[in-house]
């Protein structure tokens, strides 16, 4: 795995470092796994390792529901099929850029991991596919504001954003205020402490490395331990590259080769 800085992740030299000789493909595959925590990255591990025949894997999570940052939270107790939810969480799929001076089209790769995944899932599930709707409000605030935000009181908050409703989209933000709403402010949220990581310069350099090595048996994967972070397909692909350091420690060759080929890991060559 690698960018301009050169190689992250050499899977071959990852092998060769855990010293493995013959391998009991059964005894490898029945090998219990802890998983750690109930987002997309974990929840992807937990498909990947199932898509290799090894199911002897437990979740552990800190709150009441799976998913992690990926939130939908439906106002006033009501049902999904009321259509009266709110996207609290990721939106936004990039899937190209045009460039307007040359009027050129170029793909973005990485959400295709995600549209790959949905592909996936939905034929699992038989394609029965609820109508997507439009969120109600899709917009948060992030940094210093969202720091400043999260420290005023509910009412404060609401009557705030209410404010800048009116502001916006005129008087009548006031007139169809149904007083119905939800609040969620990542950094204070005790299983998260923020909504993205987000590196500064250095920090790269420093922390990736040693995500990308097991201690005491344990394997570091999540949306920070990416090369390129912050984004649902680099929680994916942690998944992938974690999912292909367990196989590898196990020495599950074919399997990894399974793993990289389905699922796009293109900066792993095994
Ligand atoms: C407001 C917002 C907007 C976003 N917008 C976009 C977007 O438009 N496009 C995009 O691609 N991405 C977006 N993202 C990022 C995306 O949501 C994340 O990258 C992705 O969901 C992270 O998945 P993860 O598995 O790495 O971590 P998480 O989803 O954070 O999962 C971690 C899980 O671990 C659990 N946990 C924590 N501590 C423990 C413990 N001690 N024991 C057990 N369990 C524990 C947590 O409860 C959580 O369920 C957005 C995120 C936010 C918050």
């Amino acid at each position: 795995m690698g960018d301009s800085n050169g190689l992250w992740f050499n899977g071959v030299e990852y092998l060769n470092s855990t010293k493995q000789t013959s391998v009991s493909v059964g005894e490898a595959k029945s090998k219990k796994i802890a998983i750690v925590g109930g987002g997309m990255s974990v929840l992807m591990t937990s498909l990947l390792l199932t898509s290799v025949g090894m199911t002897n894997w437990h979740i552990t999570e800190s709150t009441e529901r799976i998913g992690g940052r990926v939130r939908t939270r439906c106002l006033n107790d009501s049902k999904p099929d009321n259509y009266q939810y709110q996207e609290m969480r990721p939106i936004r799929f990039p899937v190209a850029v045009k460039y307007t001076d040359s009027n050129e089209t170029l793909d973005i790769q990485d959400p295709k991991l995600v549209f790959q995944l949905s592909d996936v899932l939905n034929g699992m599930n038989g394609n029965d596919i609820e109508p997507a709707v439009n969120v109600i409000l899709a917009s948060y605030a992030s940094a210093v504001q969202a720091r400043s935000v999260a420290a005023l009181s509910e009412e404060d908050h609401v009557a705030l954003v209410q404010e800048a409703m009116v502001e916006v989209h005129g008087e009548i933000a006031n007139e169809q205020w149904a007083g119905a709403y939800d609040r969620q402010c990542w950094e204070v949220d005790e299983h998260q402490a923020g909504a993205w990581a987000s590196v500064a310069v250095g920090q790269q350099e420093l922390f990736i490395p040693a995500y990308h090595k097991s201690e005491l048996n344990t394997i570091f994967i999540g949306d920070h331990t990416s090369i390129t972070h912050a984004w649902i397909f680099f929680a994916l692909e942690s998944a992938v590259r974690g999912t292909t350091q367990l196989l590898l420690e196990l020495g599950l060759v074919d399997e990894v080769k399974k793993v990289v080929d389905t699922w796009m890991a293109r900066w792993i060559t095994i």
